[in-house]
């Protein structure tokens, strides 16, 4: 997510700074756009930063951080003047999570799993040179990460991977040639054919020198409903035996962690933006409505 960013709106001290240190894993970024309050109407955020010699401290909290856990380093939406418009008030500033005045906090989720955190930023000094871009400038290139992001969501790899799983699930259970279960199954596949073939374009598209644009939304809805759309299918064919208790029963680990995927995998439709609002971008940005 920040890497094409850096490309297109960083400095070369910071492409050459953090660019290959994404490429070969020894950083590892989390998000900090989110914010109690914050989340939709992301423009609302309130983490603040104040001036100060050299650089700035930066204050407030974070939440909903993906693997902040593992995270060396987080990009950060920050609100740099409180006095404009708020989507012009607004930097994105490069924080390292080991400086002083960083913390987190784990959130439970109902999986039972904690891949999901709150970060603390209390007067967290940030150099200039570790802000993106120009001052005040963080909202557009927000939207721009939020294209390659929500690129990524629409998950092709994913649900083809998931498809195979669950024709899997259906042929250990002589379901595949039940007429429902295979109707069901043709028609993730050709769905997913029809993201991947638009997941293509796009990239085809930004290949050529063309900006994403806003119709990465398109996949990150159609993609996030054909994952949902499979794990509820593998609750149906695993019944029972998708029950924490009885998976543990089951020889098969084909049919382990059916439950936990399924309800893991709500936050699809939620993260990167909930698909309700992506609807709504399509229908401004895309359609024109
Ligand atoms: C598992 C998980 C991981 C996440 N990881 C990160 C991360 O790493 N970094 C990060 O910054 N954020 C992260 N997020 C946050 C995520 O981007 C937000 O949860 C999301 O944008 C929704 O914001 P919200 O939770 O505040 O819900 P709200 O904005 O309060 O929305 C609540 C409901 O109201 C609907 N709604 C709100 N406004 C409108 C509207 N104008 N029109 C129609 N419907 C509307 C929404 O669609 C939703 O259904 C993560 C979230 C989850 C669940």
């Amino acid at each position: 997510m920040i890497g094409p960013i850096l490309i297109r709106f960083g400095n070369t001290e910071q492409q050459k700074r953090f660019l290959p240190r994404i490429l070969s894993c020894e950083d590892w970024w989390c998000q900090g756009f989110s914010e109690p309050g914050a989340g939709s109407d992301l423009a609302s955020l309130r983490t603040r930063a104040v001036r100060i010699d050299g650089g700035w401290l930066v204050s407030g909290s974070k939440t909903w951080t993906t693997y902040a856990q593992y995270a060396n380093w987080i990009f950060c939406l920050v609100r740099t003047d409180p006095e404009v418009k708020k989507q012009q008030g607004i930097s994105m500033m490069l924080i390292d999570m080991s400086a002083p005045g960083v913390s987190r906090r784990p959130i439970r989720l109902m999986d039972g799993t904690d891949e999901v955190n709150e970060i603390f930023l209390d007067n967290v000094f940030v150099p200039d040179d570790l802000v993106v871009g120009e001052l005040n400038k963080g909202w557009t290139y927000a939207k721009a990460l939020l294209e390659h992001e929500r690129l990524g969501i629409g998950g092709v790899g994913r649900s083809k991977h998931l498809l195979s799983r669950v024709r899997e699930m259906a042929g250990a259970v002589a379901m595949v040639d039940d007429p429902e279960i295979s109707a069901r199954l043709a028609g993730f596949e050709v769905d997913i054919m029809a993201i991947e073939a638009t997941t293509l374009r796009l990239l085809a598209a930004a290949e050529a020198g063309r900006t994403l644009g806003a119709e990465t939304s398109l996949l990150k809805v159609r993609g996030t409903e054909v994952q949902q759309g499979l794990t509820e299918l593998m609750l149906d064919i695993a019944g029972p035996a998708a029950l924490p208790e009885s998976a543990s029963d089951c020889a098969d680990a084909l049919f382990s962690n059916v439950a936990y995927q399924f309800l893991n995998w709500r936050k699809l439709s939620i993260y990167g933006g909930s698909n309700e609002i992506q609807r709504s971008i399509l229908a401004g940005q895309v359609l024109g409505l």
